[in-house]
């Protein structure tokens, strides 16, 4: 075998490439572009990204990368109603945070609303564009079927001169919004609906975030986006596959530009979706509008800085999106595949820690009143390299309530009257007793005593018990809100749902807030985003409203997935 055979091998079993990236492949084998790789983002700037988008930034930017290429950042503003720049900056935040940058490469769609109107003028000189006087409905009604052609228009077939006039006076605020549009003239028969005249300019008399009132009347997307591709040199187009039926009029309208320098490539790949959330900006802004969640960041909602605040870290997002890959099939992934990515590195990276969520004293009777010992704990046994820190135990500590039972079942491998269990990193205790409150019924205290011999790293601290418990000093303990989330929705596909609008199947359980929490005195100077996992719990983040001395904790995931038992309620 030759040296070039060899190569060859060895790319075409190169299994790291997805289906795209093997396209872009053989371009450059084929010495399309003269090698070059350009790809871009092109968000439209109405609302926050979502993970579906992480989906998408993964493709672009990465496969730029993985070919020594480039990505531009592209904001798709060609519509002033419902564009914001607050949704700009969240856009750009989080594209870094996913750990992708665009360099010097940030373009607006609206950059280019004087190349895109000069190349309407130009169609319209070339008898390949239309002022159409009717309606939006009437236009819609002539559209025709699938498998019954349209109608030609009875403006179809003005002459250039009244086109340009009236065209012209469109963007001079001479006519209403929704009195004229421009068409492109392609064919009122094709099989392709979006060939068959599609709408390219509208009159909108609105100020846009970048142009003001520069501009009356605005491009369509597909008129806008084939073109700011081939204005700013993408060789590869990457978008969802809703886009595949566009893409003949995406090459039509590349191609009537009359260049030959190069032609953009549209591929088109899956969207993702999740089960158990909604994944369109439209919706998502519905449940910030009506405050159905607390903002676009709301740890529940699926967007990139909802998720960050639940306690999601970038490589877990990445990897999630390698796992699921990118295909030509639409599909709904399982949530749990996202929260497996989530512990999976949370595992190997947050440290370990003590927090009782619905604590309950427990009083050892014979370890002296006024003795605090340093118990040495290790931070993360998959790291040891995480070293060990020091919690103070005393003579009265903090239990989780339900670690306790007056009269528990045999298999119950917690505390209960006479029972013995391990306080993790200390020592072996039984437990003496207890007392109720009179009113409630409650357990208020539980009695115990101490074995001094099973001291952690001690001579019988080997000895066999059965239960392991997580515990706080009571008088070193830090109080604690915590926020236990809670998935957003109790359908896993409620926007699919027709008898149902899907807010009306939000999960009302999805947030509960516990205060009065214990946490171990070592987090008194937790700093938002910071990640633990709470021993016996799950993994828990601090939230960015978290002060010094108050702090607050968002549920990232509990530890084991309890999605099977959700799904069968
Ligand atoms: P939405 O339907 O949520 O409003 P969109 O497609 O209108 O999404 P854009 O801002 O236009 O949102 O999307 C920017 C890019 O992200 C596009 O290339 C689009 O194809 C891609 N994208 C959007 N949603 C998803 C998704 N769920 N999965 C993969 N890619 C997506
Ligand atoms: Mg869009």
């Amino acid at each position: 075998m030759n040296d070039s055979t060899n190569r060859e091998k060895k790319v075409n079993s190169d299994t790291s490439l997805n289906f795209i990236e093997q396209f872009i492949q053989e371009d450059i084998r084929a010495g399309k572009n003269d090698g070059r790789v350009h790809t871009r983002f092109p968000p439209e700037p109405n609302g926050y990204l979502h993970i579906g988008h992480a989906k998408a930034i993964c493709l672009d930017f990465g496969s730029a990368e993985k070919f020594g290429g480039k990505c531009n950042l592209r904001f798709d503003d060609t519509n002033p109603i419902k564009e914001e720049t607050e949704f700009v900056e969240s856009i750009k935040e989080d594209i870094h945070w996913l750990g992708f940058d665009w360099e010097d490469r940030e373009f607006y769609a609206s950059d280019y609303f004087g190349q895109l109107y000069d190349f309407a003028i130009d169609l319209i000189s070339r008898g390949l564009a239309y002022v159409d006087d009717q309606s939006s409905e009437e236009i819609a009604a002539q559209k025709g079927t699938p498998t019954a052609s349209g109608k030609e228009s009875p403006f179809r077939n003005r002459s250039m001169e009244e086109n340009l006039d009236l065209f012209t006076r469109m963007n001079a605020g001479e006519f209403d919004e929704g009195s004229r549009v421009l068409r492109a003239k392609i064919d009122m028969s094709s099989t392709n609906m979006h060939m068959r005249d599609p709408v390219i300019y509208r009159i909108i008399k609105r100020a846009h975030h970048r142009t003001g009132n520069k501009w009356m009347v605005y491009p369509m997307y597909d008129f806008a986006h084939g073109q700011s591709d081939y204005f700013e040199g993408i060789t590869h187009s990457l978008c969802t596959l809703e886009f595949e039926v566009h893409r003949p009029l995406y090459d039509w309208l590349v191609d009537n530009l009359k260049t030959d320098d190069y032609r953009p490539r549209q591929i088109e790949f899956n969207r993702l979706n999740l089960t158990y959330t909604v994944m369109s900006k439209r919706k998502l802004q519905e449940l910030v509008e009506e405050k159905l969640v607390n903002g676009w960041d709301d740890p529940r909602m699926p967007t990139i800085s909802g998720l960050r605040r639940r306690g999601y870290t970038m490589e877990s997002i990445r990897n999630f999106i390698k796992r699921i890959g990118y295909t030509k099939v639409e599909a709904i992934n399982d949530f749990a595949l996202l929260e497996h990515a989530v512990r999976d590195d949370l595992n190997k990276r947050a440290p370990r820690v003590f927090a009782v969520l619905d604590p309950v004293k427990l009083i050892i009777s014979n370890y002296p009143d006024d003795k605090v010992e340093e118990m040495e704990i290790i931070n993360n046994p998959e790291d040891e390299s995480m070293g060990t820190r020091k919690v103070p135990f005393s003579r009265e500590l903090y239990i989780e309530r339900n670690d306790f039972m007056e009269d528990p079942p045999r298999k119950f491998f917690r505390l209960g009257p006479d029972r013995e269990v391990r306080l993790k990193g200390a020592y072996i205790i039984k437990c003496t007793g207890y007392r109720k409150d009179k009113k409630t019924g409650k357990v208020e205290e539980i009695h115990c005593e101490f074995d001094p011999e099973t001291k952690s790293g001690g001579p019988a601290s080997n000895r066999k018990v059965k239960g392991t418990l997580h515990w706080v000093s009571a008088t070193h303990a830090i109080e604690a809100e915590v926020r236990q989330y809670d998935r957003l929705f109790n359908h896993e596909d409620p926007a699919g749902q027709k008898e149902h609008d899907f807010k009306e199947l939000l999960n009302p359980d999805s947030l509960e807030v516990l205060r009065g929490c214990k946490i171990e005195p070592t987090l008194a100077d937790v700093k938002p985003l910071d990640k633990f996992q709470f021993q016996r719990l799950g993994y828990y983040c601090v939230d960015k409203d978290s002060v010094p001395g108050k702090p607050i904790f968002n549920r990232t995931v509990p530890l084991r997935d309890t999605w099977e038992k959700v799904a069968k309620k």
